[in-house]
């Protein structure tokens, strides 16, 4: 028999993430996305201090492993009021924090952990530059072993968290000639490290309440090598990546879902030639899709999670299809609500047109749709060629 119910602690946490999201977080929502980008700076942290508080900002985050379920239902919780806390609050708690509780030390863990929970502290993963994205091999970022340090030299162009970042982990070669899998470390960098220099936060088109920046490191001395090894970098960014498809779905969900609800309440608000826009059916149907797309991206992740949680082999193929369908499920969907809304949604500064610029990452983030669809098809294929 499936199960689809959620424990009463994962209700509790559900619960408690909503009321927080709707009280604190989603009056902030646009005050964020219009703030300067020095602004944007001081209300993030208070944003995630209040996620801290609360307890939501740690939710799935252990030592030694992450509960994708609760990292999901709060993902979805906080994203559905602003995209943008969600997405500073997974950078610090789930790609610089989860890293650390999954490859960390015991002293890289007592040391940054208990922080980051507490929003204390501030983490990003800086793994991507302007010439290597999806293409991890064309990193150009290099550590070179000097009296005892390992000093750190390149440019990483968007990196989530960094102008705000205590703790920074920076993905870079050790060793080029042992090529991609062995050949890469993920550094802990401490801010105010010599050399290390943070641009100016970055403009985009949507999340602009996130704070997000260049980082620059020229024979920057980092911390440690996180776990301790050179040569496992590329394992721990991949696995990171890979189970961070579940926390990116929780993203496109949340804002799908706000979009689904606000376009609702303009369906039965709106009249035209008499009646409330939802009454058309053209209009009924984009609603009932809406929720559909929702739903079926809420009920994919939260079984991927399910599958990283219980150790299933094909978790991280089942990431893949959440990400893939959630991500492009949200671009649809906020284009529908959009469409519901029509020339009063497409004003600047209404809500629905922050949703529509804010879904659009949805699709790019940590695994493009075309990359998702190369790592579902892969074993695909394999499968079919054994038989
Ligand atoms: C708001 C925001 C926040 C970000 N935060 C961070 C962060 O915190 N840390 C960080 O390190 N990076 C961050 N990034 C960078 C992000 O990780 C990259 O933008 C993303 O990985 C995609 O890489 P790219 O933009 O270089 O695209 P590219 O890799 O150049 O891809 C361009 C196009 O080519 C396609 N393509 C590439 N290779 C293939 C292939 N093999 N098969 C089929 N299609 C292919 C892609 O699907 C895409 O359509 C952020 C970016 C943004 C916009």
């Amino acid at each position: 028999m499936i199960d689809y119910e959620l424990t009463d602690q994962e209700k509790a946490l559900k619960a408690k993430a909503a009321e927080l999201a709707a009280k604190e977080i989603a009056p902030q929502a646009k005050v964020l996305d219009e703030a300067s980008k020095a602004e944007v700076c001081v209300l993030m942290k208070n944003n995630l201090k209040k996620l801290a508080a609360a307890g939501v900002l740690e939710a799935g985050l252990a030592d030694g492993s992450i509960d994708l379920i609760s990292a999901y239902l709060v993902g979805e919780e906080i994203s559905k009021a602003c995209a943008s806390t969600y997405m500073s609050a997974r950078a610090s708690s789930f790609l610089a924090g989860g890293a650390i509780a999954l490859f960390g030390t015991a002293d890289q863990k007592s040391a940054y952990l208990a922080g980051l929970k507490s929003a204390d502290k501030i983490g990003a993963l800086a793994y991507s530059e302007a010439d290597s994205g999806t293409d991890l091999g064309a990193l150009a970022s290099t550590a070179v072993s000097e009296g005892g340090n390992w000093l750190l030299s390149g440019t990483k162009d968007i990196v989530m968290n960094a102008p705000i970042a205590d703790v920074l982990l920076v993905l870079a070669w050790t060793d080029k000639s042992a090529g991609l899998e062995k050949g890469l470390s993920l550094f802990i960098v401490e801010k105010g490290a010599a050399g290390l220099s943070v641009g100016a936060p970055i403009e985009t088109m949507g999340l602009r309440g996130a704070p997000i920046a260049s980082v620059a490191l020229d024979k920057c001395p980092a911390k440690a090598i996180l776990g301790g090894e050179a040569g496992k970098g590329y394992e721990q960014v991949t696995r990171l990546l890979e189970m961070g498809r579940v926390t990116v779905a929780a993203m496109c969900v949340g804002v799908g879902t706000a979009c689904m609800e606000k376009a609702t309440a303009q369906a039965k608000a709106r009249k035209a030639f008499g009646k409330p826009i939802g009454a058309f059916q053209e209009v009924g149907f984009k609603l009932a899709d809406m929720f559909t797309q929702n739903d079926l991206g809420r009920t994919l992740s939260l079984r991927a999670a399910w599958a990283y949680n219980n150790k299933e082999n094909d978790a991280p193929i089942l990431a893949a299809c959440a990400k893939l369908f959630s991500g492009e499920g949200v671009t649809m969907v906020a284009n529908m609500a959009m469409q519901i809304f029509a020339g009063h949604g497409y004003l600047k500064g209404t809500d629905v047109e922050r949703l529509y610029r804010d879904a659009r990452f949805g699709e790019i983030c940590e695994g493009t749709t075309e990359m998702m669809r190369v790592t579902i098809a892969k074993p695909d294929l394999d499968r079919f060629a054994s038989r």
